[in-house]
C-alpha cells in the first residue's frame, strides 16, 4: 500500500495510474474469483476480469443499486452474495504463483493450520455495522481483521485531514450502535495511539454526562451528530459549563446545514472556547470509511479528501446514469480497492453532490487527492421521506432541514405532515414546530415563510411554537437513535 504521505502530495496522472492498477488487480484476484454476485454479474454482461484495465473500463459494468442488496423472497440473506468467498480451488486459480508462494512456503514450514489462520485473517467476517433507514431491512455490512485494519488506516488519515494533534483529548458522542461513525472515531484512535473517550451519546449517557466526562477529560475535540452536538453546547452554555479546552468539532453521519457551524461557533464562544475550527466529515456504511474537510479559515467549506488507492467515486447521472463531465452535479458512486468480506463495485450512494468530484490541489492544505464537494445531499438521511409531494409540489425534505438548521432564531424544529381534519380524503397540510430563542417567535415566522417560499416554493399551513424541553422531548433528543425530524401522520388510504 502506498504510503499516505507521499500518495497526498502525487500529481493527478500518477495518482489515475495507480488507480488503474489497483482496479486491475483488485477485479482480477478479488472481485471476479471470490464475490457470488459480481462473477454472476460480470457473466450476464458478457464482460470478463481482464477487460478491467482502468477507471475507464469501469463502465462496462452496470451500477449496482441499494435495492440489489435487498433480501428477496427466494434470497432472504441476499446480503451473502455480496461477501468475497474464496476456497482453496478458486484461490488457486485466482492468485497468480508470486502471490501464492507465500501461502506454500508457510504450508511446508508451519502446517496447513497456520495458512487457513492466514487466510482467515484476510477473510474472514468478524465485525459488522448496518446500513440505516427504517423503511427498508437493515442491510448488514461485514468486516474481516484486514478491513478493520482498513478501518485502522482511514481512522489515521483522517486525524490527519482533519490536523488534530496526537496530543488531544477526544470525546466522541456518536451513538454507540453497529454503524460506522461511532467504530471509525473509535479506531481513529486506536489507531493514532491517541485518547478517545467514547461516550455512545446522548441515549447512552444523556447530556448531562456527556458535558461532565468533556470538562473532566478536559476534550480537544468534539466528535459526533450537528444535532446531538449542538443540543449539548446549547445546554452547555445554558448551564455555564466551561469548555474552554475545546480546539476543534468534528461533525459527522449526517449532513451539515450551512448555518450551523456559526451558530456552533457562538456557543462555542458563550463556554469560553474561542478559535474553533468546526469541520464535517462523510461516511456511509457500504464504504466502511470516512473522509474528511481539511482546516480552513473562515468556514470555508474545503471538500471531502478521498483516499485514492482505497476507492474510486464517479459522479453520474442520477436518471441516466452515465457518468457526467468533471464539475458537474449528480449522484455519488463508490468502487471499493481494497475491501474484503462485504463489498459492493460501481455502488450507487444516492448521495447527490453540487459541483461533483474536485483534482485540483487543495486551496487549503495543497493536498492533490480528489475531494468530493462540502455541497451534499445525503439520501441516508432522509430514506422514508425524500421527496415528498405536498400540496402537488414536489419538496425535497432536505432542504427543508437545511434551511431551518441554518437559520439562527432556530433552536429545534419538526415538520409535520397531516391531512385537513384527519380526511383522507382531504388535502395535504405542512405543520412545522418550531422551538425557538426566548421573544424571537414572530421573527422566525415571518423568516420561515420568506425561506419557504423563495427558496422550496411551498408554504407551511401552519408554523406552531413549543417550549425547548418539549420540543427536545417531541424529537426524541436523547431517547432516539435518530431525533424524529419528519413525521408523516397522513392516514394511510
Ligand atoms: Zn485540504
Amino acid at each position: 500500500m502506498t504510503a499516505w504521505q507521499r500518495l497526498q502530495r502525487m500529481p493527478r496522472a500518477e495518482l489515475r495510474a495507480l488507480q488503474d492498477s489497483l482496479l486491475q488487480r483488485y477485479v482480477q484476484r478479488y472481485l471476479w474469483p471470490f464475490s457470488p454476485f459480481y462473477r454472476a454479474l460480470f457473466a450476464r454482461h458478457g464482460v470478463r476480469p481482464e477487460q478491467i484495465r482502468g477507471v475507464d473500463d469501469l463502465r462496462r459494468l452496470p451500477l449496482t443499486q441499494k435495492r440489489d442488496l435487498l433480501p428477496t423472497a427466494d434470497d432472504p440473506q441476499r446480503f451473502k452474495q455480496f461477501i468475497l468467498q474464496p476456497d482453496p480451488q478458486s484461490l488457486r486459480a485466482a492468485w497468480p504463483l508470486h502471490q501464492q508462494l507465500p501461502l506454500l512456503w508457510q504450508k511446508w514450514t508451519q502446517g496447513s493450520e497456520a495458512v487457513r489462520a492466514r487466510l482467515r485473517r484476510e477473510f474472514a467476517p468478524s465485525f459488522m455495522t448496518f446500513t440505516t433507514g427504517r423503511s427498508a431491512e437493515p442491510v448488514p455490512f461485514f468486516y474481516s481483521p484486514h478491513d478493520l485494519q482498513n478501518l485502522h488506516t482511514t481512522g489515521s488519515r483522517l486525524i490527519d485531514v482533519l490536523g488534530l494533534g496526537r496530543d488531544y483529548r477526544v470525546a466522541n458522542v456518536f451513538p454507540y450502535a453497529p454503524h460506522l461513525a461511532f467504530w471509525q472515531v473509535f479506531f481513529a484512535g486506536i489507531a493514532e495511539h491517541m485518547m478517545v473517550l467514547s461516550t455512545g451519546g446522548g441515549k447512552v449517557m444523556g447530556s448531562s454526562g456527556d458535558l461532565r466526562a468533556l470538562g473532566r477529560l478536559r476534550a480537544d475535540a468534539l466528535i459526533g451528530v450537528p444535532g446531538y452536538v449542538y443540543h449539548l453546547l446549547r445546554r452547555a452554555a445554558a448551564e455555564r459549563h466551561d469548555l474552554a479546552s475545546l480546539r476543534c468539532v468534528v461533525l459527522g453521519a449526517e449532513r451539515v446545514a450551512p448555518g450551523l457551524k456559526q451558530k456552533l461557533r457562538e456557543l462555542l464562544a458563550q463556554v469560553g472556547a474561542h478559535d474553533v475550527r468546526v469541520l464535517g466529515t462523510y461516511g456511509f456504511t457500504e464504504a466502511r470509511m470516512a473522509f474528511a474537510e481539511c482546516p480552513t479559515p473562515d468556514d470555508a467549506w474545503s471538500g471531502y479528501h478521498l483516499y485514492p488507492d482505497f476507492a474510486i467515486f464517479e459522479v453520474v447521472d442520477p436518471v441516466r446514469g452515465e457518468v457526467v463531465k468533471d464539475g458537474e452535479d449528480g449522484e455519488l458512486v463508490f468502487t471499493p480497492l481494497q475491501a474484503r468480506a462485504s463489498t459492493v463495485f460501481r455502488y450507487r450512494t444516492g448521495d447527490r453532490v453540487r459541483g461533483g468530484l474536485q483534482y485540483d490541489p487543495c486551496p487549503h492544505c495543497g493536498r492533490t487527492v480528489p475531494r468530493i464537494s462540502s455541497d451534499l445531499t445525503r439520501e441516508s438521511s432522509l430514506k422514508d421521506l425524500q421527496l415528498l409531494k405536498v400540496k402537488g409540489t414536489l419538496v425535497n425534505l432536505e432542504d427543508c432541514a437545511m434551511l431551518l438548521g441554518s437559520m439562527a432564531e432556530v433552536e429545534e424544529w419538526q415538520i409535520e405532515l397531516r391531512k385537513k381534519d384527519d380526511d383522507p380524503l382531504e388535502v395535504d397540510e405542512m405543520i412545522v414546530h418550531l422551538a425557538v430563542k426566548p421573544g424571537r417567535e414572530a421573527a422566525a415566522e415571518q423568516r420561515l415563510r420568506e425561506l419557504f417560499k423563495s427558496r422550496l416554493e411551498i408554504l407551511p399551513n401552519h408554523v406552531e411554537f413549543l417550549g425547548l424541553e418539549s420540543m427536545l422531548r417531541k424529537i426524541g433528543m436523547e431517547t432516539e437513535m435518530k431525533e424524529r425530524r419528519f413525521v408523516d401522520s397522513r392516514p394511510r388510504t
